[in-house]
């Protein structure tokens, strides 16, 4: 069992990774499973709680599993966070909340989101509010709109409060996270839109900027993101500073009283899907424990393996050392 096929992409994962999700979440420290529900504890690092690891329940594999993406302190730094993104994110414990969000996850409207509507990610969250947003509708507790008829069957006491409360919730995400600022491009496709359909396809191109950097383009699946050796950077509210492949990199030369002396960097790739067309590599650079020359790099282009990934960060080590004497990777 290993936590380089469980942290994959969904569509990517093997079956034994769905069913490891249900025994992580069943081993989760009680009192997130007796706030949330289990049905809510969907990914141990794109969500904040925690998992018992001394569990007799736990199976020893996923013990290790998990000791090894604590230890290397995977978390989700993604290069763009997408609007699509924003939404595909489980909405309970999100990673990237501030304040202290117990309050609201066990009040009224809290139990009646994850209870009587099912929410469960943040887009859930949105398209419940979504419901008010008809001609039918009125702000009234007895409202005849099919939406609210629908929700109070379901049981809900108040349809047009509970989607109001949404907003208080949404409020404790951090603003890169807040999906209300902006829609899903799709969102976007009006009928009108479609004689400017080609701007919609440079939409989805990679900027020039990402193409200069090497960046790959965007994706909208937040565990295509985790990743391993880069340090979060506060300013950009969990965006990763993202250091990306150039040749050379001047401005990581050392200062002239700083050269010559031993710098040691250690360096590995990785590559999922090995050998099949749809490989992805990247790769990881460490100095030290929240050194900022840490980085993490994902390949661009086609065609990755395993080597790719390892040479690329072999390489980009060098660039970014140019002038140590030695170098030791
Ligand atoms: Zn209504
Ligand atoms: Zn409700």
């Amino acid at each position: 069992m290993k936590a380089k096929d469980f942290f994959q992409p969904e569509q990517s994962r093997p079956l034994w990774a769905k069913l490891t999700d249900k025994i992580l979440a069943e081993n989760a420290v009680r009192k997130y499973k007796d706030r949330v529900g289990v049905n809510n504890l969907i990914h141990p690092i794109l969500q904040t709680w925690h998992i018992h690891l001394n569990s007799a329940q736990l199976p020893d594999s996923q013990k290790r599993m998990m000791r090894v993406a604590y230890k290397h302190k995977l978390q989700l730094i993604p290069v763009e966070i997408t609007p699509e993104m924003k939404r595909a994110m489980p909405f309970w414990y999100h990673c990237s909340v501030k304040g202290n969000i117990r309050p609201i996850y066990s009040d009224e409207w809290g139990t009646c989101h994850r209870e009587v509507h099912n929410i469960k990610t943040v887009g859930d969250m949105l398209n419940h509010t979504n419901r008010s947003n008809t001609h039918r509708h009125t702000n009234r507790i007895n409202c005849a709109c099919s939406n609210c008829h629908e929700d109070r069957r379901a049981g809900c006491s108040n349809p047009t409060k509970c989607r109001r409360n949404t907003h208080s919730k949404l409020d404790y995400l951090t603003p890169a996270w807040d999906p209300r600022t902006e829609m899903p491009r799709t969102a976007h496709a009006q009928p009108n839109d479609n004689q400017q359909g080609s701007n919609h396809t440079q939409e989805n191109e990679p900027s020039e900027f990402q193409k200069a950097k090497g960046i790959k383009n965007h994706s909208n699946d937040p565990r295509e993101e985790l990743r391993i050796f880069t340090a979060w950077d506060d300013h950009t509210g969990g965006v990763a500073t993202y250091h990306a492949l150039q040749m050379p990199i001047a401005h990581n030369e050392l200062p002239r009283d700083q050269q010559e002396t031993e710098t040691i960097v250690y360096t590995d790739g990785s590559c999922t899907g090995n050998g099949t067309l749809n490989a992805k590599a990247g790769s990881g650079i460490w100095y030290g424990p929240d050194d900022p020359r840490n980085t993490a790099i994902k390949l661009a282009g086609k065609g990755h393996t395993n080597n790719s990934g390892e040479l690329t960060a072999v390489l980009v080590a060098i660039q970014q050392n140019q002038n140590a004497q030695p170098l030791k990777i």
